[in-house]
């Protein structure tokens, strides 16, 4: 399969992650998710204490700082897929706080931003996809790598669920840590950042028209990567 690219698009929670991280797996593919990205801006923003109406400053960060994705390390074993360094600084998990989560939105829609990470994701998916990094290939998972960073990528999927079923599991992973939020906060949240994801005027959040679209709502993590792995090989049979 070449080149050896699988875009991955989807609303928050759909478990898009999840179905990404094992294609990667069995494919020994490196697994990218590019929010971590977008995550990494908008802490830098709300580290550096710039107002998240302020544009033009975002729009120069977005061009200056350097952010690394490293794959995991033996340790520190926390559970993580990458490790994110921004500057030098790990901010792994800082990314992931909800104020980041709040604000994510908001700074993605910005088109210095999303010009400044779309050639980052091109630059490290080219290396990959044509074979000649470490590994043979490479899963990219976001909002639009199917439409506008990768739409030359041979297999696109495109994975939802309903609202509900997303606040839930956000909910639900959230609670595993020890987080204690109202359901209904979590569910509004993510029904804001649909929102502001599926309606800016640069990239929005929608299905590639090649997009194979699985709903993931009423599927275990378990089944909905069989579905992904038989669209995997309706692609490598054509
Ligand atoms: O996937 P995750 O929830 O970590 O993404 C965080 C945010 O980053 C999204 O809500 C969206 O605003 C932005 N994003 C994007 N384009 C991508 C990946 C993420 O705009 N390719």
């Amino acid at each position: 399969m070449y080149p050896a690219i699988v875009a991955i698009d989807g609303p928050a929670a759909s478990g898009k992650s999840t179905v990404g991280y094992g294609l990667a797996r069995a494919l020994d593919f490196l697994f990218f998710d590019t929010g971590s990205l977008y995550r990494a801006v908008t802490w830098a923003v709300l580290d550096g204490g710039i107002l998240l109406g302020n544009e033009p400053e975002i729009g120069q960060l977005a061009g200056e700082i350097w952010i690394e994705i490293q794959p995991p390390q033996p340790a520190p074993q926390d559970g993580r897929h990458a490790t994110v360094l921004v500057d030098g600084q790990d901010v792994t998990w800082q990314i992931r706080a909800p104020e980041v989560d709040r604000a994510v939105s908001t700074v993605s829609a910005y088109a210095e931003v999303r010009s400044a990470m779309t050639d980052r994701q091109r630059q490290i998916a080219r290396r990959y996809g044509s074979g000649q990094a470490e590994r043979p290939g490479i899963v990219l998972v976001g909002r639009d790598i199917g439409t506008v960073v990768m739409p030359e990528a041979p297999l696109k999927l495109y994975i939802e669920a309903t609202a509900a079923v997303r606040a839930q599991r956000r909910h639900q992973e959230l609670c595993e840590q020890g987080k204690e939020v109202a359901y209904a906060q979590v569910l509004a949240d993510i029904e804001r950042r649909d929102r502001i994801d599926s309606e800016r005027t640069h990239s929005p959040l929608r299905p590639a028209a090649d997009a194979v679209r699985i709903d993931s709502s009423e599927r275990t993590a378990a089944e909905t990567l069989a579905a992904a792995l038989a669209a995997l090989r309706t692609v490598l049979a054509a």
